[in-house]
């Protein structure tokens, strides 16, 4: 692979990343750290503190003080003022933070600029919603002399724990709404792309965050699970996957701590044969290709009418072979490596799991390697007919460049099978037909459904899960209410 020389930027040049305590950037307790690598090039880009559970006390307490201190005599107003200028900061090292985020987790810069810009404009909304929060005045039925209405408060000291796959976005979706509603928060950013969420932390000290508002804490599973048991945290907003969300629900039961859980997915993606073939290829490709398949909501099983399946999956492997899969830094790449040998393996598992089974590889499935790939992670992106609903691979969630193409005959079949999962968390409809959209969207039971698109995200429309994609919604004046408790006021 041409050498792509590293971005000559401060924060990269100081390679030893502490942890956020308190406003100060402080060693572990413990001393330890572990390695940021670039998964495209297997280098190491930076040493990052490996926190302890004496860290995690200490940056709980911190919140605490901050959530009781100052913190707490910030007006809606003050609060809207820091959030815009978080914006205008992350919008201003738009450059710096994309890079970053493509060296440490992969995603193209193509991507990773546009999901920059989108941060900025979701901080913008935060702040718009810092100063709608309200209570109710309740008409209640106990005489004229009884008055009552609602006061909405902050929950307190947020755990948030993210995944690698976005970093910086999970990392807005959670300090957006702790900011906006006046809360606190220990952030723990994934062991795998620790980065971002680590850069944002000095631009938000930069911005005027008081001390303690915002402590970030890396590390390993164990940092989360110490979060998640924490007596004095009163919220874990998390995401990731079903396996560590069902142990934090197990861990938060010391103190029943409120949650909120954005989980995995195995989300349908069906087309119709009225549908507009050349959009729904696309649509269909990107819909599980876009960041190595990485993605909670991809479209991963693709439902095709029977009428057109057999021209549309010619059309399919003849788009994704044409995917530029390299290093992210490229300016022409499309797909760039997964994010570790270990998510590498986890993929290739479930690709010997269906070969196996029987289905037919009809493009992609192999490690890209050799000179042109470095020491990265890349695999072609995939794709997999003769699938049945019960293959393991038509029912585990892969979080890769896997797409799995099965024929449908009627809508009614369709929508039993794209339900017939333990998840729901999106889902895509392509048809020209309104009545077989409206219909397909209120059987769906799943968080999201896109009709002729998929992956359009906004900051005012809430997100979430369905069965055990988890519960709780992000964006939307709906996420506010996960950071709020509702206080009922009597005056006699
Ligand atoms: P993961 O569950 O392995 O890790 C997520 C985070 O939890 C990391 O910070 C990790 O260190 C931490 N963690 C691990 N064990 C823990 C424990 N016992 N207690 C507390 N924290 C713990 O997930 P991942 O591999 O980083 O991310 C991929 C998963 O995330 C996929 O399942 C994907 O679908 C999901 N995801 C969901 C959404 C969504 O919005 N629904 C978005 C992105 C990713």
């Amino acid at each position: 692979m041409t050498q792509i020389p590293l971005p000559d930027s401060a924060f990269l040049r100081n390679r030893d990343k502490r942890l956020l305590i308190d406003g100060t950037w402080v060693a572990p307790s413990g001393g330890g750290s572990f390695g940021a690598f670039n998964p495209a090039t297997g280098e190491r880009l930076a040493d990052i503190a490996k926190a302890t559970t004496d860290d995690v006390d200490r940056a709980v307490a911190a919140a605490r003080r901050a959530f009781e201190g100052p913190w707490s005599r910030f007006t809606p107003a003050d609060r809207q003022v820091l959030l815009l200028k978080i914006a205008d900061l992350v919008e201003s090292h738009a450059e710096e933070l994309g890079t970053l985020e493509t060296l440490d987790m992969g995603a193209p810069l193509a991507r990773t600029s546009v999901s920059v810009r989108r941060v900025a404009s979701r901080l913008r909304f935060y702040a718009g919603m810092a100063v709608t929060l309200h209570g109710e005045t309740i008409a209640n039925s106990q005489g004229a002399d009884y008055f009552s209405y609602t006061l909405k408060e902050p929950v307190g000291v947020v755990g948030a724990i993210i995944p690698w796959n976005a970093p910086l976005s999970s990392a807005i979706w959670k300090l957006g709404p702790v900011l906006a509603t006046g809360c606190t928060v220990v952030l723990k950013p994934s062991e795998e792309a620790s980065l971002t969420p680590l850069r944002l932390g000095e631009l938000m000290q930069e911005a005027g965050v008081p001390d303690g508002v915002v402590n970030i804490l890396t590390g390993h599973g164990a940092v989360g699970a110490a979060i998640a048991a924490h007596m004095d945290v009163d919220k874990v907003a998390f995401t990731g996957s079903e396996a560590t969300g069902r142990s934090i629900i197990q861990a938060s039961a010391g103190n029943i701590k409120r949650l909120s859980l954005e989980l995995g997915g195995k989300s349908a993606n069906i087309v119709f044969a009225d549908a507009d073939m050349e959009e729904a290829v696309a649509g269909a490709a990107m819909a599980c290709f876009s960041n190595s398949g990485q993605i909670c909501s991809a479209g991963t099983r693709l439902f095709i009418e029977d009428a057109v399946h057999d021209e549309f999956v010619d059309r399919l492997c003849a788009f994704t072979r044409r995917l530029r899969v390299g290093n992210g830094l490229a300016p022409d790449t499309q797909l760039g490596p997964l994010v570790s040998q270990r998510q590498l393996d986890q993929v290739c598992r479930h690709l010997a799991s269906g070969r196996e089974a029987g289905v037919n590889v009809m493009c992609g499935g192999e490690r890209l390697g050799g000179e042109a790939y470095d020491k990265g992670y890349f695999l072609s992106p995939t794709v997999l007919t003769g699938v049945e609903d019960s293959m393991e691979i038509a029912r585990r969630e892969i979080f890769g460049p896997v797409l799995s193409v099965m024929r449908f005959g009627s809508l009614d079949e369709v929508a039993a099978r794209a339900n017939g999962t333990t998840y729901g968390l999106g889902g895509g409809i392509w048809s020209r037909d309104v009545r077989k959209v409206h219909a397909l969207a209120r059987k769906l039971r799943t968080g999201t459904v896109w009709v002729n698109c998929y992956q359009v995200m906004d900051a005012a429309v809430p997100f979430g899960g369905y069965k055990m994609s988890g519960y709780g919604r992000e964006s939307g004046i709906q996420q506010m209410d996960e950071y709020l408790n509702v206080k009922a006021v009597w005056i006699k």
